[in-house]
Formats: structure tokens, C-alpha cells, sequence
């Protein structure tokens, strides 16, 4: 469902009485299909922005705020602007705005008093980074066409996640919202911050499946898995002083040397090594079409996540295990940073009517619960409608 620009013009005059006519800007959700938790080790991604995306209306007002509304939560929330540099977050969603405002401050801009409206069609806190689509969306219309850097655009949004939020993420995501590309995957470098556009056979459907839970444990863990990867890095470092982050650790020399790694962070290194080399794997794999090969990528990835990185929870591996068995599904595995969320699953086109019936069912049996399916499909990045 993508919204009609008239339609939140409309809801923006009746929410802030005003007559103004906002601009409207987008940024997209996004699904990884591969490389999960390698982009703070500055490994390799492999996300596809979606065509689900997060909205924003934005007018100019003469209250001297910046009054924000989300649609989603029907929460308003303001901050005069003379206070926006030196704001300190308080733990609400207008933490993810306020942030990205005082980040593009500290780049020199100005932010004018006005009126934000947001509604999003990314499902929140599913692992489809609605949050990233908030901030660059955000991030867009605070700009107002205002000239800056795109890769610029994407570490801001970052910094502002990161530092004013509290979530230390890496780039991934932000990235997506800002480079993605109808009709290809983004091979995203997070070392070089470069990226290559990859299409995907056209023979197959990428399905997202929400396990429509969220574990709690999801920030706490992922500060200690971002932590012990530091300590991997460090053990590292005694063999080869050159090491800086895992990206600079190679399969086979880790496969040598991984004993000298204490035993948690080695596993977590060996999935972020693992993951990073899967990332490549998958786009040369997407390249030749080869959809068997990209099924068990998604799988060994799944794996890995599952019992080396620690980050899948019971109902996730359910959905996984049970979509492998369901047959035209080449592969499936849990997607974003963890602990519930979506499962992303390659499908026959023709399998996935049977793919969705059977998998409904099966969630719903073992735990009472529906599971939504999004059909990804890659759309553009961030931009003005
Ligand atoms: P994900 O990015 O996977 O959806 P996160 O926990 O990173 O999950 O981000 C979700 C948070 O982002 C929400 O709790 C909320 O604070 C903010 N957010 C995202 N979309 C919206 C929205 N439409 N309205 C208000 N806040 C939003
Ligand atoms: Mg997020």
C-alpha cells in the first residue's frame, strides 16, 4: 500500500489546523537478505530497500517548535528550535527526529520552526527498519532540498541512532533508506562505504514473514554482542597487529587462529567472518541465477545466527524450519538484528500461495498467532514524492 500525497496533506492541515500544504517526503524500509551484525565489524551487507516506506509532511509554522506527530503512535511531540542543539533524548520515538535535527545542526544547518507529520507503512520494531526510515525521512524533509552529500545523509541518520537513541547500530540501514534501487539488492561495503547494485533472478519471490514478536533482550544483547566482538578483535590483534575490525579477518586465517579467541567471542567472530564471506557468496550466486546455492547461503547464515551469534529466538527457528520444508522454498532465514522479527524467505513464484497457507497454519498452531507476509520487492530510496 503506497500513500497517496494527498491524502497526508490532508490529515496534516486537520492534525496542526493548519492551511498550509506540506511537502511530502519518503524514506523505505528495508529487508537483508544476507550479512547480519557484519556492518558495525565494516563487513559486508546485502540489503534490498523496500516499498514499504515511512512519510513525512513538512510545512513551515510560526510557533517557533518543531512539532511532530506520528500517525502510528498518534503522538505529538515539540521541541523549540532554539533548544534542538542541545536537546538530550528522552526514550520516546521523537528521540529519532529530535536526533537527526540536532546532527544536521551540528553540519550547520538551520532548522526553521514547522510542522512534521509521520505515518509509516514499515511495521515497527520488525526487523524491516522502520527506524531508519523514520530518521532519513526525517532527515529529507528537515533538509528541504538543501544540498548535502548522500552518503553524508546516511552517516548522519546513523550517528543520530547510535548516539542520540542510545542503539549502537551500524550503517546498514540508513544506507538502504538512502541508496536503494528499484529492480536490485545493494552490496553494501561498510569498510569503504561504497556499494554495487546486484539484481536478483527474476524467477523467484523474496517473502518477509513476521513472527510478530519482539524479545526484549534485543538492545541489551545487542551492546554485548557488539562488546564481545571487540574483545574477538582484540585476542586478533595479538597474532596480527594489523587487525583492526573483523573485516580484516579472512575465514581460513580465522579457521587457523581461532583457538587463541576465548570461546563466545570467537563464535561470535566466526559468524560475523562466516556472514561477511556469505554476503559475497550471495552475489555471485544471485548473478548466476543460481537459486539453490542463494537457499543455502540463507540456511548456513540462519545457522549461524542461531547458534554461534546467539540471536534467533524459538519462534523464528520455527519459521525457519518450518518454511524449508514446504516445497519451492529454496531458503530462509530470520533477518535485522534479532531476537524476533521477520524471517526473509526465497520462493517459487508458484509455491508462494502453498508457501503462505501452510506456514500460517503451522505458526498459528504451535503458537497462536498469525504471521504477516510482506512481498519485497526493491524500490528507491529516499527522496521527495
Ligand atoms: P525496527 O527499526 O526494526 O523497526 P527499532 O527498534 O530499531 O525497530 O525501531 C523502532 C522504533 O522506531 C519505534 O519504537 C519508534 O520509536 C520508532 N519509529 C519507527 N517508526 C515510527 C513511526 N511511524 N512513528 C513513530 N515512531 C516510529
Ligand atoms: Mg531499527
Amino acid at each position: 500500500m503506497a500513500f497517496v500525497p494527498g491524502e497526508i496533506v490532508e490529515r496534516f492541515r486537520k492534525q496542526f489546523q493548519s492551511a498550509e500544504t506540506p511537502l511530502v517526503y519518503r524514506a523505505p524500509g528495508r529487508v537483508n537478505l544476507i550479512g547480519e551484525h557484519t556492518d558495525y565489524n565494516l563487513g559486508f551487507v546485502f540489503p534490498i530497500a523496500l516499498d514499504m516506506a515511512c512519510y513525512v509532511a513538512i510545512a513551515p509554522a510560526s510557533h517557533g517548535q518543531l512539532r511532530v506527530y506520528s500517525h502510528d503512535f498518534d503522538k505529538e511531540s515539540s521541541l523549540p528550535v532554539a533548544d534542538i542543539a542541545t536537546v538530550k533524548p528522552t526514550r520516546q520515538w521523537s528521540d529519532y527526529i529530535f536526533g537527526v535535527a540536532q546532527e544536521l545542526t551540528k553540519e550547520g544547518f538551520s532548522i526553521p520552526p514547522g510542522d512534521m507529520y509521520v505515518v509509516s507503512e514499515v511495521p515497527v520494531g520488525s526487523g524491516l527498519s522502520s527506524s531508519a526510515a523514520l530518521e532519513i525521512s526525517a532527515a529529507v524533509a528537515l533538509l528541504g532540498g538543501r544540498a548535502f552529500p548522500k552518503i553524508e545523509l546516511a552517516k548522519l541518520g546513523q550517528r543520530a541512532e547510535s548516539q542520540f537513541v542510545g542503539m549502537p547500530c551500524g550503517i546498514m540501514d540508513q544506507y538502504a533508506a538512502v541508496f536503494g534501487h528499484a529492480g536490485a539488492a545493494l552490496k553494501i561495503d561498510c569498510r569503504s562505504l561504497g556499494h554495487e547494485y546486484v539484481e536478483l533472478p527474476s524467477n523467484v519471490r523474496i517473502i518477509a514473514a513476521n513472527s510478530l514478536v519482539k524479545h526484549e533482550l534485543g538492545t541489551s544483547a545487542y551492546r554485548e554482542r557488539v562488546a564481545e566482538c571487540r574483545q574477538a578483535v582484540a585476542a586478533l590483534r595479538e597474532i596480527d597487529p594489523k587487525i583492526e575490525s573483523l573485516r580484516d579477518v579472512a575465514l581460513d586465517f580465522f579457521e587457523r587462529v581461532q583457538d587463541s579467541v576465548p570461546l563466545v567471542p570467537r563464535r561470535r567472530a566466526r559468524h560475523v567472518i562466516s556472514d561477511t564471506q556469505r554476503v559475497v557468496d550471495l552475489a555471485t550466486a544471485a548473478r548466476a541465477r543460481d537459486l539453490p546455492e542463494m537457499g543455502r547461503l540463507f540456511v548456513a547464515s540462519h545457522r549461524s545466527m542461531q547458534y554461534d551469534y546467539e540471536i534467533s529466538c524459538a519462534e523464528i527457528d520455527f519459521l525457519v524450519d518450518a518454511a524449508i520444508q514446504i516445497p519451492g522454498v529454496y531458503g530462509s532465514r530470520m533477518t535485522g538484528g534479532g531476537f524476533g522479527g521477520c524471517t526473509v524467505n526465497l520462493v517459487a513464484p508458484e509455491a508462494v500461495d502453498t508457501f503462505r497457507q501452510q506456514l500460517r497454519a503451522a505458526y498459528h498452531e504451535r503458537y497462536q498467532k498469525t504471521p504477516a507476509f510482506y512481498d519485497c520487492k526493491p524500490a528507491e530510496g529516499a527522496g521527495l514524492l
